[in-house]
């Protein structure tokens, strides 16, 4: 993943010259790689053969042996579980590590995988161990784009912005992920999954590798039939369940951009929504466009406190039929 060495050429001279942040607060858009930066620092940093200058670690030392095999005790991950979010009871726990003494190696490694997605009492916790650092434990926290970190917390990292590869380097760098399988997707379906991850590519290849895409053209569909009134809301909401709404407001928000992107004289990115959204930009104003996509970040903002993803999608998808001409509804 090439687009990750400026942000771990960075962090390797900051440990060079001995400025090593205490705490980093590693941000970038889902799927980008994160975590896997993230674990390539934790692995450096642990690796008894370190020199300066070095970028990755030897692979061969009894550090680098016991990160190979994903257990080496000074280096932790946290994460959210099934709650989706990162409980108190797993920041004590972060805490305790922070302050005992390394098993194997000279420093401990902390990854909060999803700095976002603590909750207040889980980042009061964190902050504690952020303003009373211990010298020998290294925070790397991450921080999906778009999804807020309290300011007290950002305040005592490091910010490392990881940004999104150019769309050549992202299309590249899946087509040799994916050269090795056996029944690759052809490189139109690898632009769709890349262009649905938002231009992210380790999403894109989570989302060949599950079920997401078929998913993703049941909904499709579905929803084309929901906008010509060939099917009610309850049954086009049924297959958008299928997906979670998440993914479902991913998607919703891709097609708006689309229509606005059509509306304004471009084209829409996403193939299998052109005929539907160049239908609708030539009977709404643009305003439209931008108030469906208002309405979904409102569905997004929902989604922290425990909307029902039912209501969220009949919602929208009411909004989305509301562009439709009036004469081709009630001809549905
Ligand atoms: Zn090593």
């Amino acid at each position: 993943m090439p687009w990750l060495m400026p942000v771990l050429e960075q962090f390797g001279q900051a440990l060079d010259q001995g400025r090593l942040p205490h705490a980093s607060l590693v941000t970038g858009e889902r799927g980008v790689g994160k975590r896997h930066l993230a674990e390539c620092i934790a692995a450096l940093l642990v690796c008894d053969r370190r020199t300066p200058g070095m970028r990755s670690p030897c692979g061969e030392c009894r550090q680098c042996l016991l990160v190979a095999g994903e257990s080496h005790p000074d280096i932790r991950v946290y994460q959210p579980e099934k709650s989706r979010m990162i409980r108190i009871d797993q920041v004590r726990a972060l805490s305790q590590f922070a302050v005992a003494s390394p098993q194997v190696a000279g420093i401990k490694v902390a990854i909060v995988d999803r700095a976002d997605q603590l909750n207040i009492n889980a980042a009061n916790a964190l902050l504690k161990t952020l303003e009373e650092p211990a010298s020998d434990v290294v925070l790397l926290l991450l921080q999906e784009t778009g999804r807020p970190v309290l300011p007290t917390i950002r305040s005592r990292c490091r910010v490392l912005p990881l940004a999104t590869p150019r769309a050549e380097e992202a299309t590249g760098w899946l087509a040799a992920e994916l050269a090795s399988r056996e029944q690759a997707p052809d490189t139109d379906r690898q632009a769709l999954a890349l262009h649905l991850a938002g231009g992210a590519p380790r999403l894109a290849l989570e989302l060949l590798d599950s079920d997401f895409l078929t998913r993703r053209d049941a909904a499709l569909e579905a929803f084309r039939q929901f906008m010509k009134g060939a099917i009610t809301v309850a049954a086009a909401a049924r297959t958008f369940r299928d997906l979670g709404l998440e993914a479902t407001l991913n998607l919703m928000e891709a097609w708006a951009n689309d229509l606005a992107r059509v509306m304004a004289g471009g084209d829409a990115r996403d193939p299998g929504i052109v005929e539907v959204v160049r239908y609708l930009a030539t009977s709404n104003p643009p305003w439209r466009a931008h108030q469906l996509v208002d309405a979904i970040r409102d569905s997004r903002r929902a989604l922290v406190n425990n909307v029902s993803p039912e209501l969220e999608t009949d919602r929208l998808l009411v909004q989305w039929r509301g562009l439709m001409p009036v004469r081709k509804r009630s001809a549905g």
